[in-house]
């Protein structure tokens, strides 16, 4: 395990034994697809074959983004690789299956901004003040002197906004804010990609919201609020478990809540728990702790099932918390 500098990463992605295999996290996001595209749209400039591979297909919104339509399924691959870069992968088993893909004595290197990274990889560059994986690729480009047209511009910039939530969150130093003007210059229309990435509702989500709502609990104090989406909601509305997180924000925005939760129910009876927090509390430790991670204000982890009881064992632990935090 090495740390390297951005120059030497930037000559590892540009060059190496074979295509680079390009891996972003499952149930991938719009910091982490844009991440791999910005990588692809690098490789693209050095002459570097590479592929794009997430266990998971990529959801419509971000059709947008040049070179999306790449992305292929680790599944459906038969190749190996001796050279792979993993980013905003916050461990090792954010890969997923595409990890499988892997020769013997691949050359793993890991790029990241999750406090909670665990540093793996036989190189890793992991900046845990860095409000998005985009930032630091954006940093990396910058400070080698790398030209970003405007494909890897929007790349950059989408991810940037979705990780910032539209440069709502406290992580939008003005550092992001400058790296967003410089992107801006190259012909980017901020509306289409914050319509794209933060707004746009399908319908199926839209039916998602009507029926998840009705599961909003919040405690005796005001301070925690979560909604759980079972199968059959999801079977009902025609949604997917990804098309959830426009549940999110009707928890932790409550007035008074300090932490809002969002459980969903996966095909395999597992059940995915995205934490948020307001202020006080640090859901990046509670996820850790259940075998998850993320950051401060926003995490995320994995129980086996049954809902219910996913539901109980991680309330008790956040009300506890959330008590702590409070001094009560
Ligand atoms: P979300 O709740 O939107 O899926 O994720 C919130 C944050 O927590 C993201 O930065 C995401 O990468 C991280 N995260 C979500 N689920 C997991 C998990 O199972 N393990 C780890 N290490 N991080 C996670
Ligand atoms: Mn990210």
């Amino acid at each position: 395990m090495g740390k390297l500098d951005y120059e030497k990463v930037l000559a590892r992605l540009g060059q190496g034994p074979g295509p680079l295999l390009i891996i972003c996290h499952i149930s991938p996001d719009g910091d982490a697809i844009g991440a791999a595209l910005a990588v692809a749209h690098y490789c693209e400039g050095e002459g570097r074959d590479y592929v794009l591979v997430n266990d998971d297909p990529i959801p419509a919104r971000y059709d947008f983004l040049p070179y999306a339509e790449r992305f292929r399924l680790s599944a459906a691959i038969a190749e190996r690789f001796a050279q792979a870069v993993a980013v905003d992968c916050a461990d090792e088993r954010r890969m997923g299956n595409a990890a499988s893909l892997f020769a013997k004595d691949c050359e793993l290197i890991n790029i990241d901004h999750h406090d909670t990274n665990s540093g793996f990889g036989d190189y890793s560059l992991v900046e845990g003040e860095a409000a998005a994986t985009c930032l630091v690729l954006y940093r990396m480009m910058r400070a080698s002197g790398t030209p970003i047209g405007r494909a890897m511009a929007l790349c950059l910039y989408t991810g940037i906004v979705f990780d910032t939530g539209g440069f709502r969150y406290n992580n939008s130093t003005p550092e992001i804010h400058l790296a967003a003007a410089d992107l801006l210059t190259r012909d980017i229309e901020p509306f289409m990609v914050a319509d794209r990435v933060l707004e746009a509702l399908t319908r199926e989500q839209a039916e998602l919201i009507r029926l998840g709502l009705a599961t909003l609990t919040i405690d005796d104090r005001g301070r925690v609020a979560h909604v759980a989406v079972d199968r059959q909601m999801l079977l009902a509305a025609g949604a997917d478990e990804g098309d959830a997180d426009v549940l999110l924000p009707f928890t932790r925005s409550l007035s008074g809540v300090e932490v809002g939760l969002l459980f969903r129910e996966r095909p395999d009876g597992s059940v995915k728990v995205s934490m948020r927090s307001r202020d006080r509390v640090d859901v990046g430790a509670i996820a850790l702790h259940f075998g998850g991670g993320g950051h401060v204000r926003a995490a995320g982890c994995n129980f086996p099932g049954p809902l219910h009881d996913a539901v109980s064992l991680l309330l008790q632990r956040v009300k506890s918390e959330v008590a702590a935090a409070f001094g009560e």
